[in-house]
């Protein structure tokens, strides 16, 4: 089983920490999310695997963290002042702006015949999702990258303008003769980062699916021109394995190749991983949406950030860059510009992914319906609760806070004495803890606890001294 929809979530997420909704205090700022304790720790966790997957488990790719604000002149050789733009149309009724594609999007019924064209075809109109008018301005270019200035000057100084950037991947592109050089790698190398992009959105929500503020995890990998295809292949397999390996089913993931008119314009072929967001659709076709992308950039980057490239009569292409950023192959004697995989996946979403797939139902012997956020344990905020249960026995208490105190250099673990057991446990299912370690009056005599497993229920009786290696072993154990 997995969430029904994302509203599910959203209620789950507030009602238990994970995430809140920004700046609510003042009346919120539209699609601006605040993580909590528990989601602070799930996103934490997301983070940490990807580095380890990407980074440490393979001996060929490095890490990087650029500055966000970067000179003006990256966004204007890598395309983005001119193409990063969504098409706007505005409703002529009641003015609201929308995303003409997210527009077409809409379900069938949200479409009106408006005329007939000279092929006798229909022409149909999407209807307004504020006030259901058919009557749209005419599309227009609206750049989605967020414009500040630096220094003391004024604000209309076109000098100080810059960009917040708007994805990770120009910041590796910038650094690819730092990076080769300090780190003397040869093809194929990657390199890989985490941290926040900004794009002012025309139509953001969905919960943290779609924000201005948000966080990426992206990877370079550069190949020689011709290893390119296979490369990028492979990255598409193992990307698709690893949601799968964090927990996330394979039902609800699916690979989507995108046609030629809506790829980037760097992009040679682009493949993304779509997740199923949103099952209470009705057409199938309109449960899926984008999770990562995994795109063939050619080496439109390398080269773009290049001072050498000429146009057909001889004049520099980019005449501000100081350096040239191809290759040298010494096997082959060979210079050119490398070919990049990129890798491509949101943090944020992620999080969305993880919890809806884990998200399940359970009917207790009272017939009380209990959620049961089964998280891969990798995942789980918390991987261990210990429970005392009786907390105004203070032998009792004092052993459960020595024993989580005892586990903490070793897994996450919490002490939690706010309810009555039956409670606790509750809790602890609906956040996903994978193991609650409850002790009671029988642990001062036996030096045993009783382990509760999240997704089956059953308990079992472990040796106070054997505690910390039955959980690790358990917490590993899971595929
Ligand atoms: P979309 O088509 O949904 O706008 P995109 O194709 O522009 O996304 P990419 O540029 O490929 O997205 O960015 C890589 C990843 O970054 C996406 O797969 C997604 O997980 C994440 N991402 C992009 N835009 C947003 C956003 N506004 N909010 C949250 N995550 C985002």
């Amino acid at each position: 089983m997995s969430a029904p929809n994302i509203d599910t979530i959203v209620s789950l997420a507030k009602r238990r920490g994970f995430v809140y909704p920004s700046s609510e205090i003042y009346g919120g700022l539209g699609s601006a999310w605040d993580y909590g304790p528990l989601g602070v720790e799930l996103a934490n966790n997301v983070r940490q695997a990807w580095w380890r997957w990407m980074v440490y488990e393979r001996d060929d790719i490095e890490g990087l963290d650029s500055s966000i604000i970067l000179n003006r002149l990256v966004w204007k050789y890598s395309g983005h002042e001119e193409t990063f733009t969504d098409p706007l149309t505005e409703c002529r009724k009641c003015h609201s702006r929308f995303r003409k594609d997210e527009l077409h999007k809409q379900p069938p019924d949200r479409f009106v015949r408006v005329g007939v064209s000279d092929t006798s075809g229909l022409i149909v109109s999407p209807m307004c999702p504020n006030c259901d008018a058919t009557d749209w301005t005419e599309p227009r270019p609206f750049n989605l990258m967020f414009r500040t200035h630096v220094g003391a000057t004024a604000e209309d100084d076109a000098d100080a303008l810059v960009y917040l950037r708007p994805e990770t991947a120009q910041g590796i592109f910038i650094n690819f003769l730092n990076v080769l050089n300090t780190s003397r790698r040869k093809l194929p190398f990657g390199v890989a980062q985490i941290g926040k992009s900004f794009r002012n959105e025309v139509t953001p929500g969905n919960f943290i699916f779609r924000t201005r503020e948000f966080e990426q995890m992206e990877m370079e990998y550069f190949v020689r021109p011709g290893e390119d295809e296979q490369a990028h292949q492979e990255w598409i397999d193992a990307c698709h394995q690893w949601f799968q390996s964090i927990g996330i089913s394979g039902d609800n993931l699916r690979l989507y190749e995108q046609p030629k008119e809506e790829l980037a314009h760097y992009a040679k072929r682009t493949v993304d991983i779509q997740y199923r967001f949103f099952p209470e659709r009705d057409d199938e076709e309109r449960h899926w949406d984008e999770l990562m992308g995994i795109a063939n950039r050619t080496d439109f980057d390398l080269r773009t950030h290049s001072k050498k490239p000429e146009d057909s009569e001889g004049k520099r292409l980019n005449p501000d860059s100081t350096e040239d950023l191809s290759y040298f192959d010494e096997q082959t004697k060979q210079r050119f510009y490398p070919y990049v995989i990129e890798p491509a996946a949101g943090v944020n979403r992620t999080v969305l992914a993880l919890l809806m797939d884990a998200y399940s139902e359970k009917t207790t012997d009272k017939g009380e319906t209990r959620v049961i956020l089964k998280l891969h344990h990798s995942m789980a905020p918390i991987k261990v609760a210990v429970l005392p249960l009786a907390k105004n026995k203070p032998e009792i208490v004092g052993m459960a806070k020595a024993i989580k105190r005892s586990l903490q250099p070793v897994v996450r673990a919490v002490y939690d004495d706010t309810g009555g057991i039956g409670k606790l446990y509750a809790r602890q299912d609906e956040i996903g803890t994978p193991f609650c370690v409850t002790v009671d009056h029988q642990s001062l005599e036996d030096e045993a606890v009783t382990v509760r497993d999240r997704d089956t229920w059953e308990q079992e009786r472990v040796k106070v001294a054997d505690l910390a290696t039955y959980l690790l072993q358990r917490l590993t154990e899971q595929a």
